[in-house]
């Protein structure tokens, strides 16, 4: 939409060791024309495992695609076995992590004030969070997503400023449409996109509202990414599954 440039990000999840990340991170790049990134921004979200070996490759041979991280810890340093820094991910030229993603909202319990919290750390180092909502099937067959997704938008911003939130990517992502083949209908996104739009607006004015990012991920694919990023509030993908394939991912990117 409008005149923002599209984000294409690939969640690869917990999938792809170093060796293969390493792999899939070249093939797709050189897939590519170096004049499409002009264009459109394409960054790869792997493992933490993974994050220092696609950063070696991506500054050793001047590659135009971005790394980022899946998840951060809200706090910088300490006692939190197990964690990884917002500090750590900078160090290692991470542009983007994800915060709010449904998997770590079901399987780890994290609930809004745990969101904000990371939105804050990564705010604080430089990051920019691609920040996740999206509604379950029984929130969506209530007819009441577009309150979940915009209540979970407000949870996830408080004391954001509107300076921090013009640096903020958003994503909705349906939970129903996460892994399943389901695709949400291009209206269905393009309807909670320009809802979390207004939400911008409302909290920050015009003029952020306009600039931000708004991805939407689910079942995203080479065949059905160019009806969706069409849309007037879409501004590009939030891909998993198909982002673990060089060849299909660098398609879908070449259609955005
Ligand atoms: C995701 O989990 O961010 C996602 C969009 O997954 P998939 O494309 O596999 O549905």
């Amino acid at each position: 939409g409008a005149a923002r440039r599209p984000l294409i990000a690939g969640n690869w999840k917990m999938n792809l060791n170093h060796l293969e990340a390493i792999a899939v991170v070249q093939k797709f790049a050189f897939a590519l024309p170096e004049k499409y990134f002009e264009r459109v921004e394409v960054a790869v979200l792997p493992p933490f495992t993974d994050i220092r070996s696609v950063q070696t490759l991506i500054d050793g041979d001047k590659l135009s695609v971005v790394h980022g991280a899946q998840d951060l810890s809200p706090h910088d340093s300490g006692a939190y076995t197990g964690d990884v820094s917002g500090v750590m991910l900078a160090k290692l030229g991470c542009r983007y992590v994800v915060v709010g993603h449904s998997e770590r909202r079901e399987i780890h319990g994290e609930d809004d004030a745990v969101v904000n919290a990371k939105v804050h750390a990564a705010l604080k180092h430089g990051i920019a969070p691609i920040l996740c909502v999206g509604e379950g099937l029984d929130v969506r067959e209530a007819a009441n997503h577009v309150q979940h997704c915009t209540d979970q938008l407000r949870g996830a911003l408080k004391k954001v400023t509107a300076e921090q939130a013009a640096t903020i990517v958003l994503a909705y992502e349906p939970v129903w449409a996460i892994g399943t083949g389901r695709v949400a209908g291009a209206s269905d996104a393009q309807e909670v996109c320009a809802a979390l739009r207004a939400t911008l607006e409302e909290l920050y004015g015009s003029e952020v509202s306009r600039g931000v990012r708004i991805l939407y991920g689910g079942s995203v694919k080479s065949s059905n990414v160019g009806e969706i990023v069409g849309q007037t509030d879409v501004d590009g993908a939030l891909v998993g599954g198909a982002s673990l394939d060089a060849e299909e991912f660098a398609k879908l990117s070449a259609i955005a």
